[in-house]
């Protein structure tokens, strides 16, 4: 199966998936958009309203924030690729359950496999301790981490993971979009250090 056909099997089996009770007042689920030869992976957390209704990942308003962090470091969405942690937008935008993401997080653990991304970006409290503890690393409060770049290395390859705040902070706190725009500053060192 080359890699599309891979990406298109997530699909698939996403849309088919029953294993939580999200799939029931979804309206689209939410796979993944950006190109599946990525060096970077964003990591979000879950399908709101407008992705929901669209079936692409951050095209709200925590999207255009991530659009305008992405312009700031010449990066293009073609040029990344992003996902969430839930495939399905959880009712209100309430928090994600741990059951919930335990179901759903097969589907993201087999992206993360297709795409093998150099460097991993998530976002916001859920991301950051969901792709923490995969990697075996001990997850703190966002506040102290983000921004950091933590290399881990796996049996076949060395990724980087630069914790982040979630744009959809940035919407309400002006602060945060600051810090958010110097932390992206560090995707741009990164990425030439590895001279992607
Ligand atoms: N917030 C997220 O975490 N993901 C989206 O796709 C949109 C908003
Ligand atoms: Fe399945 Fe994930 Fe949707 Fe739950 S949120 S139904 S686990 S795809």
């Amino acid at each position: 199966m080359n890699q599309n056909n891979k990406m298109e099997n997530i699909s698939y089996l996403v849309s088919n998936c029953k294993k939580c009770d999200l799939y029931k007042t979804r309206n689209k689920p939410v796979v993944g958009d950006g190109s599946e030869d990525a060096d970077i992976m964003f990591i979000g957390e879950a399908p709101g309203y407008n992705e929901d209704m669209q079936g692409i990942p951050f095209v709200g308003k925590a999207g255009r924030i991530l659009d305008e962090l992405l312009d700031s470091v010449e990066l293009k969405r073609e040029e990344i690729y992003i996902a969430n942690i839930l495939k399905c937008r959880p009712e209100e935008n309430r928090n994600p359950s741990k059951d919930e993401i335990e179901n759903c997080s097969v589907y993201l653990n087999k992206q993360i496999e297709i795409i093998q991304p150099k460097i991993i970006v998530p976002l916001g409290n859920f991301a950051c301790k969901f792709i923490f503890e995969k990697f075996g690393l001990k997850y703190d409060n966002i506040s102290k981490i983000h921004g950091k770049a933590y290399k881990i290395k796996t049996i076949f390859e060395e990724i980087i993971i630069l914790p982040m705040f979630h744009p959809a902070v940035a919407t309400y706190n002006p602060n945060t979009k600051h810090i958010l725009i110097e932390d992206f500053k560090n995707i741009k060192k990164l990425l030439q250090k590895t001279k992607l």
